[in-house]
């Protein structure tokens, strides 16, 4: 049986734009700007990278976007724990988890979406998983949706959008990369 290495929440725009008005109509104190959020693509997961217990009842999620910046998000426990999670096995494998959703007459939780996609796709994704042909560089997980275009070098430290500066992983070795869990050498 493989076993589990992690387990990710996740949520798709429809979740986010729900969450993010929950928020606002809640007053919490971190929204996402409800004109931003419409900008994102459609066919992305949106998944929590980390959370803070920030008060009682609630929790501060840092929500990482196409173009690798991170959202803070205040959402409510339940709300937390009704997301989707995608659970990460040891033979490379991975499961989608649904998880009930709480608010039983899911007036809240219709997802129609009328809007087109905002296809804003960076190149430098396009590029790095083109280079990587769709594969993460440390495990054999191939889903597109849950590929990533890390900067080896962060853009914050000078690290420009060159391909040799991009590496492609996935979701969770990407958060492994984010916390220094993972490191890569120069050769
Ligand atoms: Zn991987």
């Amino acid at each position: 049986m493989p076993e589990i290495i992690t387990e990710i929440k996740f949520l798709s725009k429809g979740l986010l734009r729900e969450a993010n008005i929950a928020a606002h109509r809640e007053k919490r104190d971190y929204c996402i700007d409800p004109e931003l959020l419409e900008k994102f693509p459609l066919d992305f997961i949106y998944y929590v990278t980390r959370f803070h217990y920030h008060k009682k009842n609630e929790l501060r999620l840092f929500i990482k976007t196409p173009s690798n910046e991170i959202l803070l998000l205040d959402v409510s426990i339940t709300r937390y724990e009704s997301l989707p999670s995608i659970i990460f096995f040891d033979n490379d494998t991975f499961d989608i988890k649904i998880n009930d959703r709480p608010y039983p007459n899911h007036r809240e939780w219709q997802e129609t979406e009328v809007l087109k996609p905002v296809r804003k796709q960076a190149k430098f994704r396009k590029n790095v998983l083109q280079a990587y042909n769709n594969n993460c560089a440390v495990c054999n997980i191939k889903d597109e949706r849950l590929l990533r275009a890390a900067h080896i070098v962060d853009v914050r430290d000078g690290g420009n959008d060159e391909i040799n500066n991009g590496i492609c992983l996935c979701v969770n070795h990407e958060i492994a990369f984010d916390r220094g869990l993972l490191q890569i050498l120069d050769d």
